[in-house]
């Protein structure tokens, strides 16, 4: 009998394993896909993008063209939760999706729900169509400034530094008006990496003018701009959120294991320890035992052992033991076609660095164009 693979996000873990199923179909098994949009969006290739690197094609898979080239049914929605006893996906449009196997990649948010009026003051930089939609009202409106707008970046992680410097080398060459301040509650900026790249960045930051506004907790968010722990306003036009990830509701509504913060829990397998036709990888899962940063770079090395193991587990065979790496490489952008690598304690800087990245990126977006043929 048939049986019935459902995917819900095409996350970067699910684009290796739509290609791979692709090239290597399985007999008697329906794939469908799940997500909001065409579009998935390469987070290693989006601060170049912004930066105007990139095309908006260079940098996002088309679902619709990969999975019609692997033989997978792609339908739009945006799963809400699972009935697990009956083995259903519903979307938020009332719509279900029955599966014998789940697998769930489909991200994180960031975290602002703590913060009363972050998203009616702000865009958070996720979901990624949303804030892309937001990017380009923000540009024109720069450019037709008469005073600076204030731009006001609330995340001093990767994400948020690379934003900042994004944002602000294509204002510069759009001709724009901005002043950029970057916000962070924590002591330093880029905290999950070594001095050497914090110094570097700092120094980066500095050069350009944008402000780094460090211990400093937003409380609120107004029409006026942020309000921080000292209660010192920092006025603001625009606020983007680029702060730690957050986990929708769904999972632990429909009774998955979570952790405390609402990600869903799997073992070595990439499978929930509560519910074993239930698999999960990327941002939305935790790997209690051997825990890692909500990575990309981790997302992408989860999706071949992904695949594997739902074939096993649709065949009913024993499945694979997955171990994550111990750390991974960072390629961090400055904005202006430069970059710093950072990985375990070391620190170095180049415009070869940036043509590393860029060359890395490319290769890994050229997987998923073309036919299942072209894309071994
Ligand atoms: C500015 C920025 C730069 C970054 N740069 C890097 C980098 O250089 N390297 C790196 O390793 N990490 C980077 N990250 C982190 C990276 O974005 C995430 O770790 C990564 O995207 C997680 O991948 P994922 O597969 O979990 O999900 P995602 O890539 O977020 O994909 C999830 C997909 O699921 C879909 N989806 C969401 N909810 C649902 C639902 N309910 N139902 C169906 N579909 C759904 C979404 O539309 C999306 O297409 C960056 C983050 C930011 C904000």
């Amino acid at each position: 009998m048939q049986k019935r693979l459902l995917l819900i996000g095409g996350g970067h873990s699910h684009v290796e394993v739509i290609r791979r199923f692709g090239l290597n179909p399985e007999p008697d098994v329906a794939i469908t896909l799940v997500s909001p949009d065409r579009h998935t969006a390469y987070s290693g290739m989006l601060p170049g993008y912004i930066a105007g690197h990139y095309r908006f094609e260079d940098c996002h898979i088309d679902l619709e063209t990969l999975c019609r080239s692997a033989g997978v049914m792609r339908v739009k929605g945006m799963v809400s939760g699972i009935d697990l006893q009956r083995r259903i996906a519903r979307c938020a449009d009332g719509t279900e999706h029955a599966f014998d196997v789940v697998a769930v990649d489909s991200g994180s948010t960031p975290a602002i729900a703590g913060i009363p009026g972050a998203t009616q003051h702000g865009i958070p930089v996720k979901p990624v169509p949303a804030f892309l939609d937001y990017w380009a009202t923000l540009r024109p409106a720069a450019r037709k400034a008469i005073t600076d707008l204030r731009i006001a970046i609330v995340g001093a992680g990767a994400g948020g530094i690379e934003l900042a410097l994004a944002m602000h080398n294509r204002i510069r060459t759009d001709n724009g008006r901005a002043q950029f301040t970057v916000v962070s509650d924590g002591p330093v900026l880029l905290a999950a990496h070594p001095a050497g790249v914090q110094r570097r960045f700092s120094a980066v930051l500095r050069e350009r003018g944008i402000t780094l506004r460090l211990n400093a907790p937003v409380q609120t968010a107004t029409a006026d701009g942020l309000v921080l722990g000292s209660g010192e306003v920092l006025r603001a036009d625009h606020v983007i959120w680029v702060t730690g990830a957050a986990a929708p509701a769904w999972p632990r509504e429909s009774r998955l294991q979570t952790d405390a913060a609402g990600f869903i829990v799997v073992n070595a397998h990439l499978q929930s320890p509560s519910h074993e036709c239930v698999f999960a990888t990327g941002d939305i899962a935790v790997m209690p035992a051997t825990p890692r940063p909500k990575s990309g770079v981790y997302a992408v090395r989860q999706g071949p052992p992904l695949t594997e193991n739902l074939r096993r587990a649709l065949r009913g065979e024993p499945l694979r033991e997955y171990r994550p790496q111990r750390r991974a490489l960072a390629l961090i952008i400055t904005g202006d076609c430069y970059a710093v690598a950072s990985y375990g304690p070391l620190a170095f800087d180049g415009a070869w660095v940036w043509q590393w990245k860029d060359y890395i990126d490319t290769a890994f977006m050229q997987r998923y164009r073309g036919t299942p043929r072209e894309l071994s």
